[in-house]
């Protein structure tokens, strides 16, 4: 049988970020594009982090379907599909990888997860309500708790097409359930 792959952990991160406080350059060198560490190296050079548990935003080009991008080997690709092969090893490249948080931009490995072949937000959505216990993460825990324009709009298309209940959403985003109604209405988040 094949060896077992290699991957990243925190203490690869941790081990880039401490090599990086007296080197505070975008770092672009593009070397060797099969060695982990050094991809991981490159894409954690472009996130922030404030917090190990929070969102680690990537910083450089987003899409136009909020998500980052960088190149690899001539081609470009999606920071979070990175991550997650990263952290979590060899996927079927048919599904998708998914937000917890609803966060596209952030590249995180523990808030990401595989959802269905379809890009359908839904199955996300379906999908992280039942892997997570988002009801534990309500309020200042909230790692989201401000929500962002792009979620609103998430909540507004989930709660007009009638297939969750408000109540679902707004536990979902650790929001009141008047709140969703507002953004429903487009009385928030225009
Ligand atoms: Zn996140």
């Amino acid at each position: 049988m094949g060896e077992k792959p290699i991957l990243m952990s925190t203490e690869n991160v941790k081990a880039i970020l401490q090599g990086r406080k007296n080197d505070k350059k975008v770092y672009t060198n593009h070397g060797n594009e099969n060695d982990l560490r050094h991809i991981l190296k490159r894409i954690i050079y472009s996130v922030t982090i404030s917090d190990f548990e929070k969102c680690w935003e990537w910083k450089r080009f987003i899409n136009k379907d909020g998500y980052g991008t960088f190149t690899l080997n001539k081609k470009s690709r999606l920071v979070h599909r990175v991550m997650y092969f990263l952290f979590h090893g060899e996927f079927d490249n048919n599904l998708s990888v998914c937000h917890k948080w609803d966060n596209p931009k952030c590249v995180n490995p523990n808030h990401l997860f595989l959802g269905t072949r379809s890009d359908n937000m839904k199955d996300c959505f379906n999908k992280g309500r039942s892997n997570i216990k988002v009801v534990s993460f309500k309020g200042e825990t909230n790692p989201m708790s401000k929500i962002t324009r792009f979620q609103a709009m998430k909540i507004r298309k989930m709660a007009q097409s009638g297939e969750v209940t408000q109540r679902t959403i707004a536990d979902y985003f650790g929001i009141s359930q008047a709140h969703v109604s507002l953004i429903k209405l487009g009385k928030l988040w225009k």
